[in-house]
């Protein structure tokens, strides 16, 4: 069994989709392991995302999560790095898989991104690979 890490995004959360993701997560296979609503910090997000750091959208991203509600989730399955990020697709919604959590409940684009100067809104961030999981999980959960 692998665990990884998910947050429902601030989008997420406003546009009352916290229910229909964790049904999709779980109907999918996965448990719900542990979880909690928390509104991180901005220093707290730049850890989270330090990867990213040096790149153009790199403070669009913080404060598109910084200071906002968030639900975090640790979710365990067998291949739950590989097996979330299929659930939720690709990272901009209008190139997600229809099926997908951001091709179903997403409603923004990369071109939108651009022209409104902001973050792509696209609902969940789940860990990339086995060991961004393993950092995000002791982050966010201290396990
Ligand atoms: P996440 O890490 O949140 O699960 P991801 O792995 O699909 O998303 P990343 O490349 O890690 O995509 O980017 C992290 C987040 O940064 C994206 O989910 C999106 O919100 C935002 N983002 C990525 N690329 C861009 C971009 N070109 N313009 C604006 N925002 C972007
Ligand atoms: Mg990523």
């Amino acid at each position: 069994m692998e665990r990884t890490l998910v947050l429902i995004k601030p989008d997420g959360v406003d546009r009352n989709l916290i229910g229909e993701i964790i049904k999709r997560f779980e109907n999918g296979g996965l448990k719900v392991r542990d979880m909690k609503m928390v509104a991180p910090k901005k220093e707290f997000v730049e850890i989270h995302y330090a990867m990213h750091k040096g790149k153009p959208f790199f403070d669009l991203l913080i404060k598109y999560l910084a200071n906002r509600q968030v639900v975090a989730m640790v979710l365990e399955g067998k291949d739950a790095v590989a097996l979330v990020r299929k659930i939720v697709g690709t990272t901009d919604p209008s190139k997600a898989d229809k099926g997908t959590i951001r091709g179903d409940l997403g409603n923004d684009s990369r071109e939108k991104a651009d022209a409104e100067h902001r973050s792509i809104y696209n609902v969940i961030h789940a860990s990339g690979t086995p060991e961004e999981a393993k950092v995000e999980l002791k982050l966010w959960f201290g396990k």
